[in-house]
């Protein structure tokens, strides 16, 4: 369960309405259960549910379960999609130990507005249901051209270009030295009309930026987003 609060030994965590509704009314969950708990920062905590007052709970913090692991700093820029396939997409890229998820407005994105709340939220549950001990920051959507002026220049891009531009991504990251293996790293995935040719041409701009194909079939954005995280972490990340 993932809770704001600092954990240590005898904490009261607050847990939110949606929390106590899912333990007490979905999980019929009664007072004493046993939890696990994380913030992100502080490790897994054991705990239990306590109730406090008619509506509210609390986890009452007992014991350090897991050490805070820290997850691969990998980014995934990616221009957003429809509704389902956006929430597809963040619970799948939390599932895969992504760091950041950052939608990225390019020429042919046909989505313009993200409910970035609602991705948040998906992200903590997927977070919750892999037992990561981390969430994955969901930031605002941004235009390509205003990421890539700001690109920190120690972050390696990793570009999916399915015009053919580099070559397969498992030969590219396997080919990878120490200090490139251990750098920060993000992937870039277009829209579902490709990226254009000034895009193409901004992103192999940017220093160390690699770009890569993901096979011979053009893959739909989200499928994509997936294929290239699952390969960085099984090369690179994990
Ligand atoms: N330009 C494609 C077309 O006209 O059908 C559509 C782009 S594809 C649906 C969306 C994004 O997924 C691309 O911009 C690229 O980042 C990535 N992608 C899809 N298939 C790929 C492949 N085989 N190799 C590398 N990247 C791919």
């Amino acid at each position: 369960l993932f809770v704001a609060a600092d954990l240590a030994v005898g904490v009261e965590a607050p847990l939110d309405e949606a929390q106590v509704h899912y333990l007490r009314h979905v999980m019929r969950r009664p007072d004493g259960a046993p939890l696990l708990l994380f913030n992100g920062r502080d490790g897994e905590w054991r705990g239990t549910l306590e109730g406090r007052g008619k509506k509210a709970a609390v986890a009452q913090v007992t014991e350090r379960t897991r050490e805070q692991s820290v997850e691969p700093d990998i980014w995934l820029c990616f221009a957003p999609l429809k509704r389902a396939r956006i929430d597809y997409v963040a619970e799948k890229a939390t599932e895969l130990g992504v760091a950041v998820l950052q939608p990225i407005l390019t020429h042919h994105t046909i989505v313009d507005r993200v409910n970035v709340e609602r991705l948040r939220a998906n992200a903590v549950e997927a977070a919750e249901q892999t037992e990561r001990l981390s969430v994955p920051e969901v930031r605002v959507p941004l235009a390509l051209g205003r990421l890539l002026d700001g690109w920190p220049t120690e972050r390696r891009l990793l570009v999916c270009d399915e015009t053919g531009g580099g070559p397969p991504i498992a030969q590219a990251l396997a080919g990878l030295d120490e200090t490139a293996r251990a750098a920060p790293w993000a992937i870039v995935i277009g829209p579902e009309g490709g990226f254009d040719a000034a895009e193409l041409a901004s992103l192999r701009r940017i220093k160390d930026v690699m770009a890569v194909g993901l096979g011979p079939r053009i893959l739909r954005a989200d499928t994509a987003a997936l294929a290239a995280l699952a390969c960085w972490q099984a090369l690179v990340g994990d």
